[in-house]
């Protein structure tokens, strides 16, 4: 079966080997933030429907998931906002139902928490990675450019609500934007929230690879280990979320494509993440420079490939 909604396994610095579902279309998300490594929101909205067929995606994790793989999680991520998807409960509990040795993981943006729908689909999940950035409306507005209507007091309500009825691990998710959420004020409000939502772990994360916003630069190591002590948290230095490549995928050239298409990425991240000897990822960004399909952006980590 080719899969279009299951990406890996990949290992994950954060949830170790992880197979991901993408529910929703690239960049439909309620949010636009400006660290994104998945390029701008072409589709920013708060409206929930059925964004891919979900008998479909249980068709694939069924086929997927009979072959018995050696998993940490299935985690519910990708290149929008998972929680969008009306059948997210619906999924959830086929892995639980069907599949109950694997964990289930969902990363989210926090944005539809204060939906009551959401919260019970969220129920089942073993781990939920919220994330929260900002409380002042200020900062929100600049980091995570929502869509109309939402703010961050709406945002840490849902979080509140959620995780007054959840009893699985919440790890919560603060990204550093150095001159937007690092000032004391708005971390000293990062910690109130923090004291509030009582996560079980505060991750705290900066840009790892070209964001959005040419502009936004990555925090320091010093600057995020001061903020994550502040925070009660811990460092990770890895992006905001884990997408990888369909299962048994064709093509090299093709592959590094719809990886780089998905986020910009060093030659040796590809290496890494697609099990591709060097040499022959650097053939074929060599191609796919001079078919001007991609195209190179030099970071503080070294040299990037990204879509053009
Ligand atoms: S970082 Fe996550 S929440 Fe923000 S725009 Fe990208 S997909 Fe949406």
């Amino acid at each position: 079966m080719a899969y279009r909604y299951l990406f890996g396994p990949v290992p994950s610095r954060r949830l170790g080997i992880s197979l991901g579902i993408d529910l929703v279309p690239h960049k439909t998300c309620a949010f636009d933030c400006v660290y994104c490594e998945c390029g701008r929101t072409t589709d920013l909205t708060c409206k929930r429907r059925e964004y891919v067929p979900t008998g479909r995606v249980i068709a694939e994790l069924d086929d997927f998931l009979a072959k018995r793989p050696d998993l940490d999680y299935i985690t519910f991520a990708g290149s929008g906002e998972p929680t969008l998807h009306t059948g997210l409960g619906e999924i959830i509990a086929f892995i639980k139902d069907r599949y109950p040795r694997y964990r289930v993981a969902v990363l989210t943006n926090s944005a539809l928490l204060t939906d009551p729908e959401v919260r019970a689909a969220l129920m089942r999940a073993d781990l939920v990675v919220p994330s929260l950035d900002a409380v002042s409306e200020e900062a929100f507005l600049k980091i995570n450019r929502p869509c109309p209507g939402l703010t961050a007091g709406r945002v840490l309500e849902g979080l509140l609500d959620f995780v007054r009825e959840y009893t699985g691990e919440v790890r919560l998710e603060v990204f550093i934007v150095p001159g937007i959420n690092d000032t004391e004020d708005e971390i000293q409000l990062l910690k109130d929230a923090v004291a509030a939502i009582k996560p079980d772990r505060v991750q705290v994360n900066t840009l790892d690879r070209p964001g959005t916003d040419i502009r936004v630069r990555p925090a320091s190591r010093g600057a995020l280990e001061r903020i994550a002590a502040v925070l009660g948290g811990e460092v990770i230095g890895a992006a905001c979320t884990d997408r990888a490549l369909p299962p048994e995928s064709g093509d090299a050239g093709e592959i590094i494509l719809a990886t780089i298409r998905r986020r910009p990425c060093t030659p040796a991240d590809l290496a890494a993440l697609l099990g591709i000897r060097p040499a022959e990822v650097a053939k074929h960004l060599r191609v796919l420079e001079a078919r001007g399909l991609i195209e190179q952006v030099r970071e503080k980590r070294g040299v990037f490939y990204r879509a053009t």
